[in-house]
């Protein structure tokens, strides 16, 4: 069975044991049937449990594991419950959490805060197979990183997008619903149109602003576009304010919660952002049961080090 609690004083007294994690654990990822993460057997009549353990037998590849094989708490030497408290700040916490303060929090040392951070950050990434965004959807994108003062510049004059040193990222926003993010390579418009056939369903209405390199979008989309340059931030319907809200809201967690981001990791910052705006309905405690629903394969530290 798996369990709820609304608050973390609440988690503990539903999870008092380490031997309560693991249950909760395996109730949450068996949640729709056992399956073996060695082979991928899904016959649960082919996987038993070794008596009075939590070492699992399947006899289809006849190996034995752990529920935390083939996820991101595998080889983790923490408890699990250190775990469950690390992603109920990380999903909960608005502006997410630096890797310091969870060291503090949890007892933990910074090292391993950072490896629990970028293993939650990687279990919070949106999946490929969540549905396309569709009705009314902002794009825009942005230089993250760098002087603040020159970012101002560069957008305001639509030149150097994308300077050395500097992470372009793009977003989408579909008003009134999901929010999509992430590190692109260049501004060219093969990469912006490609972006957003991936993301956006045709059909849809796209707002964005007028770089040259969303041209031509009107093939597939309706595609509004707001002038920038001249001062003209409404016209209509045609804004951009939730995706610049968007920017505002990852550059506060940016500066004011991480300080810096290595262009490296990028991607895994956005993916924890989005992930707690597409769960913004949910209450703390189903948010964090959502991200122990997707802990799907490991995130090994050699990975992440790289
Ligand atoms: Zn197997």
């Amino acid at each position: 069975m798996i369990q709820s609690f609304k608050t973390l004083p609440q988690l503990f007294a539903a999870l008092p044991t380490e031997q309560s994690a693991i249950d909760h654990l395996t109730a949450i990822r068996w949640a729709n049937g056992k399956f073996c993460p060695l082979c991928g057997n899904a016959n649960a009549a082919k996987i038993g449990t070794l008596t009075g353990t939590n070492t699992h037998k399947c006899y289809e590849c006849r190996k034995r594991f752990s529920i935390k094989v083939g996820t991101i708490f595998q080889d983790t030497k923490l408890p699990l419950r250190t775990w469950y408290a690390a992603i109920w700040m990380i999903t909960n916490h608005p502006k997410g959490i630096a890797s310091t303060t969870l060291a503090t929090d949890l007892g933990i040392t910074q090292k391993s805060a950072w490896f629990v951070l970028h293993r939650l950050r990687h279990a919070a990434r949106t999946d490929s197979f969540n549905a396309p965004l569709s009705g009314e959807v902002e794009v825009d994108e942005t230089a993250v990183g760098g002087l603040e003062k020159n970012k101002h510049e560069s957008k305001k004059k639509h030149v150097g997008r994308g300077l050395i040193g500097k992470t372009v990222v793009m977003g989408l926003v579909q008003r009134g619903g999901q929010v999509r993010a992430g590190v692109i390579d260049n501004v060219k418009s093969e990469t912006l149109h490609g972006v957003i056939q991936n993301h956006v369903e045709a059909g849809a209405t796209v707002y964005t602003d007028e770089h040259r390199g969303y041209r031509g979008l009107n093939a597939r989309y309706d595609h509004q576009t707001v002038n920038h340059g001249a001062g003209e931030y409404v016209s209509g319907k045609a804004t951009t304010n939730a995706v610049e809200s968007l920017w505002a809201l990852f550059k506060r967690q940016y500066h004011g919660t991480h300080h810096f981001i290595s262009p490296k990791h990028m991607d895994a910052y956005l993916n924890e952002m989005t992930f707690r705006l597409n769960r913004r309905d949910m209450d703390k405690g189903q948010r964090t049961t959502a991200l122990l629903s997707q802990i799907e394969g490991p995130m090994p530290w050699k990975v992440l080090t790289a």
